[in-house]
């Protein structure tokens, strides 16, 4: 019954609802929520583990606390988590927990939910946190998917939604190419902003999905396609709240009455900006972003290249390309299994067996598709008037046909809803929602990623894919491999595709995850970035100098957090009431994210 009204319910829009599609994707939501709704059979469920209480403190504090802070915010403004776990699907996503768990689905999960409207109430919040040791976690949209989503890393915590009240564009510059945002601006949000203020000569850069924060995802350090892809470098500019309560803006935003915080991100003095990033240091209220000048003309190609082993001469051929900006975005290499899934059927309609799907059978699909056969896709763009292009391009073209067998794949021949004009909006900062599409994969379809990182090199990218390959194919799992190629590094994206209603599965994706962790370590490979549950083993794993960075990472946060209440153990860094208690996950722990209580206050906090 849930379910249903779930599944009919009307997809939200901007501008209504601050975390709504464009009203130009509406329809193309409303179609992708009817294909995430067809595979869904896992119930909504009457909860087990009630009431939720973050340890450290009785119950009956605990909601005496929470009315003291529903008396500073206001009732309708701090909600209790008591209700069935709804996991709605992308554009209806819960702030709750995590939507797309990998755990018991009541493990990670927020006690209550709080709504700040201003950098004042966010302050209140704080204050409050540390008064009665209560660990609090920040989001901003909440729609950090294959990374934990809205959920927190330490069970009952009270997460801070920030994007739902502080959602405004504060300023948009139309001379400087900059804006200024709160946390819950959309990549969505600012598109719509641009259009309608008729700002045609600036770009924003778009994830492959629009629905994230822009200030959610720069902290996070995502990626986007066009040459700003790199959105933390793209950023300009910090207000931050501090653990314990001050405020403090980053950069230029330290002198009262500038005109160039977003200008210049470095300011005077130690460049801070970093430490707020993949942090728990400090939650951001206002972020500074620059903006790409429109390049005067755009153009998408593809390439098809045949042979798995294909990609080893490809990367060679990439990187002095990319280097040398003749490449001019953060390009996609991506395996044939992803441009299957990507048409959003279930895996079911190509083969019913267990175990990897079989090559062949994924070829037969290809040879089906209007892209044809092939093992890779190389996705990029070209930027600039016609001349421009066609220069890059010549070389591009000489370049990639040195590969036998490479196919140049002409756009034209492509109908209007494949994969290809996904990634040609998304190039061309025009976000989309088409990506999803590969959840329908399996039953109630969710991913987990894998994301390490390493240089643009034939014998880095063989290692990491035949690793890879070796076992999800030992796991029984399909294999979803693609490069996001930087401009001297290259992100491996692997998307482990899982039915969260089953246990098995849910473990077989966990322990392949952790193989893959410690098997890219022990190759010279870390992660960029990870999921919630992983974060203990991916920290462990920079480990040089017996852990100097954990070490220097837990002395920023006893200093800055001393009651230890934000965001404990976000990226590893438990503070230091939590340390030495088992909070750390491993696969030794399994799916158990909880340590053995924290350390007493060590002075009376309740003055
Ligand atoms: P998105 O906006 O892309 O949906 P999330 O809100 O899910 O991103 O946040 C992504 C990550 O960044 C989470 O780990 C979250 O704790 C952190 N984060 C998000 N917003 C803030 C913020 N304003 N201050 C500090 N950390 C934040």
């Amino acid at each position: 019954m849930f379910l249903e009204q779930e599944a009919t319910a009307s997809v939200p829009a901007l501008p209504e609802v601050h975390s709504g599609i464009s009203s130009f994707l509406l329809e193309k939501a409303q179609n992708a929520k009817v294909g995430v709704f067809e595979g869904r059979t896992k119930p909504v469920r009457e909860r087990q583990r009630l009431p939720v209480v973050p340890q450290g403190i009785e119950r009956d504090e605990f909601l005496a606390a929470l009315d003291e802070l529903k008396a500073q915010l206001g009732g309708e403004f701090v909600e209790v988590n008591d209700k069935p776990l709804r996991d709605g699907w992308y554009m209806e996503h819960p702030n709750t927990h995590d939507m797309m768990t990998i755990l018991d689905e009541e493990e990670l999960v927020a006690s209550a939910v709080v709504y700040p409207s201003t950098t004042e109430e966010v302050q209140q919040i704080v204050l409050w946190a540390n008064k009665y040791l209560i660990p609090i976690f920040p989001i901003s949209m909440g729609r950090n998917l294959g990374y934990g989503g809205a959920a927190p890393r330490v069970r009952g915590s009270v997460t801070i939604d920030l994007g739902k009240r502080m959602n405004k564009i504060l300023d948009i510059n139309s001379e400087d190419y900059t804006c200024l945002l709160e946390p819950g601006v959309s990549f969505y949000a600012l598109y719509e902003a641009l259009k309608e203020k008729g700002y045609d000569h600036m770009w924003i850069d778009t994830p492959d999905l629009g629905g994230g924060s822009v200030l959610g995802n720069t902290l996070d350090r995502g990626v986007g396609y066009t040459p700003y892809g790199d959105h933390w470098a793209c950023h300009a500019g910090l207000e931050v709240v501090l653990p314990t309560g001050e405020v403090i803006r980053t950069g230029m935003g330290a002198l009262p009455e500038n005109n160039t915080w977003q200008t210049f991100p470095y300011g005077f003095g130690p460049y801070s900006d970093g430490i707020f990033s993949q942090s728990n240091f400090g939650i951001v209220t206002k972020m500074g972003m620059t903006l790409m000048p429109n390049p005067g003309g755009y153009e998408s190609f593809m390439y098809t290249f045949q042979n798995e082993e294909d990609l080893g001469p490809l990367m060679e051929i990439i990187r002095p390309l990319r280097i040398g900006m003749i490449l001019e975005n953060v390009a996609q290499v991506r395996h044939i299994a992803q441009t299957i899934a990507v048409r959003g059927h279930p895996r079911s309609k190509f083969y019913q067996g267990s175990g990897p799907i079989p090559d062949e059978v994924l070829h037969a699909a290809a040879v089906e598709s209007p892209v044809g056969d092939h093992t890779w896709a190389y996705y990029g763009m070209s930027y600039g008037p016609p001349h421009i292009r066609a220069y890059k391009l010549a070389i591009v073209d000489a370049e990639f046909r040195k590969i036998p067998g490479a196919k140049k794949v002409d756009p034209k021949s492509l109908p209007e809803d494949e994969y290809f004009w996904s990634r040609d909006r998304i190039a061309a900062g025009i976000p989309d929602i088409h990506e999803l599409r590969w959840v329908n994969w399996t039953p109630n379809g969710a991913h987990i990623a894998f994301s390490p990182v390493s240089p643009i090199r034939s014998a880095d990218a063989m290692k990491l894919f035949d690793m890879g390959k070796k076992l999800h194919h030992q796991y029984g799992i399909d294999f979803f491999p693609a490069f996001c190629v930087g401009l001297r590094e290259m992100h491996l994206i692997v998307e482990i595709v899982f039915d969260r209603d089953d246990a098995e599965r849910k473990k077989a994706a966990m322990d392949c995850l952790r193989d893959m962790i410690d098997q890219a370590a022990a190759l010279g490979y870390g992660e960029y970035r990870t999921h919630l549950v992983l974060m203990d083993q991916v920290a462990g794993t920079y480990s040089w100098g017996d852990g100097a960075l954990m070490k220097f990472n837990e002395r920023l946060k006893d200093a800055l957090d001393p009651n230890g209440i934000l965001a404990p153990g976000k990226s590893g860094i438990w503070p230091k009431r939590y340390r030495g208690r088992g909070w750390e996950m491993s696969r030794e722990s399994g799916p158990v994210s909880e340590g053995k209580g924290v350390a007493p206050p060590e002075a009376p906090n309740h003055s």
